[in-house]
């Protein structure tokens, strides 16, 4: 798929208040600083289209962006970050929960892993909790630039494992990384796939 426009539509915290355009929408979210608003630039190849930050947690909220007129990209606030008060952290899970619960539009959420990390326990509950309200995902791991090629696969083993404790399979995963280009033709594919079924319906 070739990104012909990429726009800014509107930031909220309410998903009532959500674009009502009834296109497909792929939401991004993961751990703050796995690399998303990064992912968002290298997939939109615009520098700043999402915000990235040295600071966890700044962007928290709905974030829409609509593409080539014709879907929309939603980055979600990162979830796990230490530096946002409690109190602050419950509204900010609430509205999530909302979202993904209430968003018809939403067609599938790309749930950003670091491919460094062993697979920790609040991206695999995150996920169990995606299944049991039977919203499709599919796994992005990031930073591949970080690692060397066997390391990587001996991650997403490692990985792939661990969630077949719970998944009777893996769900369809990218490896990508932000810093060189990897993964953007086969994750742009992937959303353009779906939305030719979808428009075929
Ligand atoms: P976010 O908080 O999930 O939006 O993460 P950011 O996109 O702001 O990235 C967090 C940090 O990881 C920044 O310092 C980025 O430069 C770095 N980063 C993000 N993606 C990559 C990547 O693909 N490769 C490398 N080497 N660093 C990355």
């Amino acid at each position: 798929m070739k990104i012909k426009s990429a726009t800014f539509v509107m930031s909220n915290s309410d998903v009532a208040k959500c674009p009502k355009q009834n296109i497909p929408e792929y939401a991004f979210i993961g751990r703050s600083n796995v690399g998303k608003s990064s992912l968002i630039n290298m997939l939109m190849q615009r520098k700043n289209l999402a915000k990235t930050s040295g600071r966890p947690g700044k962007t928290q909220l709905i974030n829409h962006f609509l593409i080539n007129e014709n879907w929309f990209l939603v980055d979600l606030p990162g979830y796990g970050y230490a530096r946002v008060s409690k109190s602050a952290k419950k509204v900010f899970q609430k509205f999530i929960t909302q979202y993904f619960q209430k968003r018809r539009q939403l067609v599938l959420a790309f749930v950003l892993i670091d491919c460094r990390h062993e697979p920790q326990k609040i991206d695999l509950e995150f996920m169990q909790w995606l299944g049991e309200n039977q919203i499709p995902f599919s796994i992005v791991f990031t930073k591949a630039d970080k690692l060397k090629p066997d390391a990587i696969s001996r991650n997403i083993d490692h990985y792939t494992e661990k969630m077949l404790e719970t998944w009777e399979e893996m769900p369809t995963y990218f490896i990508t990384s932000s810093s060189k280009n990897i993964g953007r033709d086969e994750m742009l594919d992937y959303i353009n796939a779906i939305n030719s079924e979808l428009s075929g319906l």
